[in-house]
């Protein structure tokens, strides 16, 4: 390439380092031969961008470019053993920010969202290294995280370029151009079906590691791992604060005033709970060890329920009369 990387992004000579990374994030999510799978010029494009931002993104690079001028910089840059394919681990954002909406729906239906960030530098080294370990976000449901799940997932994990080995480039007739195979990543992604053990209890944010699933090695290393961060979703009934849980329970009047046993929703199904008689509309009921599971470090939860009381809509004149009655043999705020 010997164009004028300024233009090719679409930046002012005196962009600073965001801008020129948010011209390159946009152009590359619209070109990327993994969007844009057997189209010639969008992969030439995505070539250009890729250089462009290396040269933009290094302040070395920009330095000499801008100083150098463009034949010049093109000349020691190709001749030289200079030229390194861009980086994507360095100027500080993930993959993610590129391909996140490529990986979303990451096998568990909603809300579950894949993301990946990759590392990988070039040259240097010939040392077998092993690989990045790449990091997935796994969003699960709150019963899953209580009692542990199997997550399946479809993923692409990459691995090493077979056409060009992982240089992102090839001698062509003399010269050297972009491997047309992975676009110059040097990676491609392979679909791969993964089974992720998630265990019992387990706690938000914790990570399960699957050995050998992350980005390939180095000169031979050994692949990096794939960790699975957890996260749990919302759940509609139940907030989790700890491996404490609470929920709401509506509860009929009649059973505040006079007492009963009704059944609470648990994680598991259902428990009955006791409502002295005279229970407080918004009192707060608490059913030991119906939370969260005990975990190898920690005991089981309580389960706390808030208490709603549940009011008759409409009454008939009779009712009416029933309650005016009831008001009149038990004044609020006097004993009874
Ligand atoms: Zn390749």
């Amino acid at each position: 390439m010997s164009l004028d990387p300024y233009k090719v992004l679409g930046v002012e000579k005196n962009a600073d380092a965001a801008a020129v990374k948010s011209a390159y994030r946009k152009l590359a999510r619209k070109h990327h031969p993994d969007v844009n799978p057997g189209d010639k010029a969008a992969e030439e494009k995505f070539k250009e961008i890729s250089e462009a931002y290396d040269i933009l993104s290094d302040p070395a690079k920009k330095n000499e470019y801008d100083h150098l001028g463009r034949e010049a910089f093109y000349e020691r840059g190709f001749g030289g053993a200079g030229y390194q394919s861009p980086d994507f681990s360095q100027g500080g954002f993930s993959f993610e920010d590129i391909f996140g909406d490529l990986f979303g729906g990451g096998g568990r239906g909603r809300g579950g969202g894949a993301s990946f960030s990759f590392g990988r530098s070039f040259g240097g080294a010939s040392a077998p290294q092993k690989g990045d370990d790449v990091n997935l976000k796994l969003t699960i449901s709150l019963r899953e995280a209580a009692f542990g799940v199997e997550a399946k997932l479809e993923l692409g994990i990459p691995q090493t370029c077979p056409q060009c080995r992982g240089q992102g480039l090839m001698s062509s007739g003399g010269g050297v151009r972009t491997c047309p195979g992975c676009g110059g990543r040097g990676q491609v992604n392979q679909l791969e079906n993964l089974k992720v053990k998630i265990p019992a209890g387990i706690e938000n944010g914790q990570k399960v590691r699957l050995k050998g699933k992350g980005s390939p090695g180095r000169n031979g290393g050994p692949a990096g791992d794939l960790l699975a961060e957890v996260a749990t979703k919302p759940d509609p009934v139940f907030t989790r604060k700890g491996r404490d849980l609470s929920a709401e329970l509506p509860v009929s009047l009649y059973d505040l005033l006079l007492g009963g046993t009704v059944e609470a929703p648990t994680l598991s199904g259902r428990a009955s709970l006791k409502i002295p008689a005279g229970t407080q509309n918004g009192a707060r009921l608490r059913l030991k060890g119906q939370g969260m599971p005990a975990s190898k470090k920690e005991a089981a939860g309580d389960l706390y329920v808030t208490i709603r009381a549940l009011l008759p809509t409409r009454l008939a004149a009779g009712a009416q009369k029933l309650v005016r009655q009831l008001a009149e043999a038990a004044p609020l705020g006097e004993p009874t």
